[in-house]
């Protein structure tokens, strides 16, 4: 049975785009903005909605999942997915989305990242460089000024390479929990309901549909649709869109699907964590940790990083990590407690005490995390196999492709040349004259959604009044960082340009 989720006092009487503004105002109703998805983005864009309009606005939050985290296979929704795991486990439902779970490592686009001068990267870049420092106060607070951010120490080749990245605090972690009850008290959130579809009236959505996992379905009208439900998700609802509504047709929706692909170039023995006189140590500020990775740019163009993996053979730092992000694989016993003990002890006087993190003294990991190509032949689609909803599964076809390839081999050979250069003793993890290496995919979907094509640099979808997306599909690749806190740059570029609304 069909019916309407009718909760405001006055439901909005809405025309079509641009009409009769004053009107909405006079009567008292205020326009209102129905966020799709409360996870990372849905909560981080809930929060500065509140705090630069919320007067002004009424926000309806609309969460398939509730305050307990789930992955795809227990919430019903399992993509077809290859030999990906960027489904199974790079997303997860509940409120606070992905953002329960994940490292939580923040970082920002720059100009390194645009070695081709490509226009469309050079406004991606100009909006990550104009708002970095507001995103930081909001996900940092105060430590965000003690953090020197790309410091300049130009003094050789290597340290042009050098990026910071800031690990959020445990605690900050879960961006749903910005919304603090005050907060909470001015929104209206629906849970338990999953949207999945959208009326279209006249080039605009006019209300979206929302089913329980029971089956049945409501629908809930709103001014303004904000789709923040994750890379995939959001890439599924848009196809479907898509199939029944012709100006979307001939948009790049759901290709040139790409992620990092991270493999471990070498193990370095007997030596500290040195470059050319840069330690990479983590450094411990005010609970976060700062690290610092090396920018790659391979020869045939494509972008990575070069980053420093510490205690990968010590069990108990293994245990520590899977138990504060929730995956627990490895088995440990009273011998490895006991044997781990001195480990953590060295660890938390690190963090405390020290303010860095302890890292075994005889080895580490240079791990390299490469984008891949663009264009590709990867993509998403609509499979006919219905999911626990009902609703067509999504499809991912995913391969590393000869570029990729190519790429990680280039970067290899620099970061090789560097090891000897710093006389390092080491041992080579990827070969790239045999098959069979080890890459794997590392949760950033991107690509598959993109601004410039799909979407406006404001998250506007083209083609559609009053739908804006937010999410790492909107990149058209991955390049240096890990990228959720690049999408809310544009979160915060919408928020200044296109306020106050011109179509309400
Ligand atoms: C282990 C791990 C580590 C990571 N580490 C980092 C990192 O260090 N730095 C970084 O930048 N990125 C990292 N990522 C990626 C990052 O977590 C994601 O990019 C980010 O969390 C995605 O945010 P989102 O809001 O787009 O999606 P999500 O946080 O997944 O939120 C989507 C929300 O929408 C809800 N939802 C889904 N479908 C519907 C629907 N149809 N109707 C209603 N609600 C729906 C979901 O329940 C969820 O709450 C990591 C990911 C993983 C898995």
């Amino acid at each position: 049975m069909k019916k309407t989720v009718k909760k405001r006092k006055t439901p909005p009487t809405r025309g079509p785009a641009g009409a009769v503004p004053d009107l909405i105002r006079e009567s008292g109703v205020k326009p209102s903005l129905c966020i799709i998805g409360c996870g990372t983005l849905g909560s981080y864009l809930i929060r500065r909605l509140l705090d630069l309009h919320g007067d002004a606005v009424e926000i309806i939050a609309v969460e398939m999942g509730g305050r307990r985290i789930r992955n795809e296979e227990e919430m019903g929704v399992a993509a077809d997915a290859g030999n990906t795991h960027v489904a199974s486990h790079g997303r997860y439902f509940g409120l606070g989305g992905t953002s329960a779970r994940w490292g939580g490592q923040v970082l920002f686009f720059d100009e390194r990242d645009n070695p081709q001068n490509d226009p469309t990267w050079s406004e991606i870049i100009r909006i990550n460089q104009r708002h970095r420092r507001t995103v930081l106060e909001q996900l940092l607070g105060n430590t965000a000024r003690s953090i020197e951010f790309n410091p300049d120490v130009a003094h050789s080749e290597l340290s042009t390479k050098l990026k910071t990245g800031i690990w959020l605090k445990y605690s900050h972690r879960n961006l749903y929990k910005r919304l603090v009850k005050p907060l909470r008290k001015r929104i209206r959130l629906i849970t338990g309901r999953r949207i999945v579809g959208f009326q279209m009236e006249e080039g605009q959505v006019n209300a979206v549909v929302l089913k329980t996992a029971d089956g049945l379905t409501e629908t809930l009208p709103a001014d303004r649709f904000y789709l923040t439900t994750g890379a995939l998700e959001s890439c599924r609802l848009l196809l479907k869109v898509q199939s029944s509504y012709p100006p979307l047709r001939n948009m790049p929706i759901g290709k040139n699907f790409g992620d990092h692909i991270s493999t471990e170039l070498f193990v370095v023995h007997g030596a500290r964590p040195q470059l050319d006189g840069i330690d990479f140590t983590p450094r411990v500020v005010n609970g976060s940790l700062v690290t610092k990775r090396l920018v790659a740019v391979a020869g045939n163009g494509m972008v990575g990083f070069v980053h420093f993996v510490f205690n990968k053979d010590i069990r108990a730092f293994r245990f520590l990590k899977e138990m504060l992000f929730g995956k627990m694989s490895t088995k440990i016993g009273l011998r490895d407690l006991l044997q781990g003990a001195g480990f953590l002890f060295r660890f938390a006087w690190g963090m405390l005490v020290k303010k860095r993190l302890w890292v075994h003294p005889e080895q580490w990991s240079v791990q390299l995390d490469m984008e891949q190509a663009v264009p590709n032949s990867n993509s998403l689609e609509l499979t006919l196999q219905p999911d626990r909803y009902g609703e067509p599964a999504l499809k991912i076809n995913w391969e590393i492709c000869e570029e990729d390839k190519k790429a990680i081999a280039d970067v290899r050979s620099r970061v090789e040349a560097i090891l000897q250069r710093n006389k390092l003793n080491y041992t080579a993890k990827y070969d790239p004259a045999v098959p069979g290496n080890k890459v794997e995919d590392v949760y950033h979907p991107v690509g598959c959604l993109p601004v410039g094509e799909v979407l406006s640099m404001t998250g506007k979808v083209n083609a559609i009044a009053n739908l804006w997306h937010f999410s790492t599909a909107m990149l058209p690749a991955a390049r240096s960082i890990n990228p959720t806190a690049a999408v809310m740059c544009h979160i915060e570029e919408h928020l200044q340009n296109e306020w106050p609304p011109q179509d309400f």
